[in-house]
């Protein structure tokens, strides 16, 4: 079988501050294959953005190791990992063009850096403007686009010098959901035409679940869950992958590392009436984690998780009211639920 394009291993990333030391990567893991799209997603300071940079050695990690088919970057000279960083193109959410340089002069750039001629360049530069729908554009300075064909401009910079993989840092963030669909379908294009490998960050549910093949779930500096986006779309195993997918506010202070339940309800009582008047009864929050549950004849079949307050007399509070009430219940000690 084929060596995947990117191979991360037992990843760390510590940043020292003057307020002590941040793990914004802790233990990560995680395999790229070539050709295909994989998202990275997670809330805002999970560690998407210096885990792509430790893909491209911009950040040096603190341990483990990132191979680039098959070869460790932190054993390579720092000619070679030049050398790999060159077949990696980026984007991000802000498109970092040159303001000063046209949209010609914008994708000569790295083609120029590289020691090609001008003219050769400018032909190439040609070339990349009609794939991403901007030949009629060359001439107009970055100030003059929309977003969406700043974007563009910077999709054709970033694969002008051919690279194998595309990462894209929030690149669709600052755009409008039209100009989001439009981009996602020319990276789309560009991964199945060109056989480029992509790497999606985004905090975007809706592009990972529009592009991508597989996707990590990253948070708190870790991976949460991993694999295909229909499987993990279709249920998601981690806090943090019901949290993106299904939505709701699970991450609220109260619930930090507070008690888990399931209650099973039989068919004998309602769960509404009964989950709404022990809220009422008790006067405390509750957040429901998971329900899967039928109402048969106005009555609940089924169960529920539901994430108690961190307060420990609260939490004992109504794990009683629920218990003299006759419901079922029993503590849930981890997040396979
Ligand atoms: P994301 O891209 O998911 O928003 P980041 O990778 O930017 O997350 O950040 C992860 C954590 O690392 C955050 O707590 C952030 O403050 C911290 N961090 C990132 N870069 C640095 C840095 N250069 N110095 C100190 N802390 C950093």
């Amino acid at each position: 079988m084929a060596v995947d394009i990117i191979r991360i291993s037992h990843l760390v990333k510590e940043f020292k501050t003057a307020n002590g030391v941040v793990h914004a990567l802790d233990d990560v893991n995680l395999s790229i294959r070539h050709g295909e799209i994989y998202g990275i997603i997670g809330l805002s300071g999970a560690g998407k953005s210096t885990l792509v940079r430790c893909i491209n050695y911009l950040e040096r990690p603190t341990s483990g190791d990132v191979f680039f088919d098959g070869v460790s970057l932190s054993q390579m000279k720092e000619r070679d990992r030049r050398e790999v960083r060159r077949s990696m193109g980026m984007i991000f959410q802000q498109f970092n063009l040159l303001e000063q340089r046209n949209v010609l002069k914008n994708v000569c750039f790295p083609l120029e850096l590289g020691g090609m001629k001008r003219v050769k360049a400018e032909a190439r530069a040609r070339e990349l403007l009609n794939l991403v729908g901007l030949a009629d554009r060359e001439k107009a300075y970055p100030a003059q686009l929309s977003g969406g064909q700043k974007q563009r401009v910077a999709i054709a910079r970033a694969i002008a010098t051919e690279p194998r993989v595309l990462l894209c840092d929030e690149a669709t963030s600052a755009l409008d959901p039209n100009t989001t669909e439009s981009i996602l379908n020319l990276i789309r294009d560009i991964n199945r035409t060109l056989g480029i490998t992509v790497v999606m960050i985004t905090h975007q549910m809706s592009v990972i679940e529009a592009v991508c093949d597989r996707v990590a779930i990253i948070d708190q500096s870790r991976i949460a869950e991993e694999g295909e986006v229909q499987r993990i779309f279709s249920a998601p195993q981690s806090k943090i992958g019901r949290e993106l997918i299904l939505g709701g506010d699970v991450r609220q202070e109260e619930f930090g590392a507070s008690k888990k339940i399931r209650v099973t309800f039989d068919g004998r009582s309602a769960f509404e009436p009964v989950i709404a008047n022990m809220i009422l009864g008790c006067q405390l929050p509750v957040n429901i984690l998971f329900a899967a549950t039928k109402e048969i004849g106005g009555q609940a079949a089924g169960q529920m998780v539901l994430q108690l307050p961190e307060n420990e007399a609260d939490a004992m509070k109504l794990i009683h009211y629920l218990r003299d009430r006759g419901v079922n219940l029993e503590e849930v000690k981890n997040s396979d639920f």
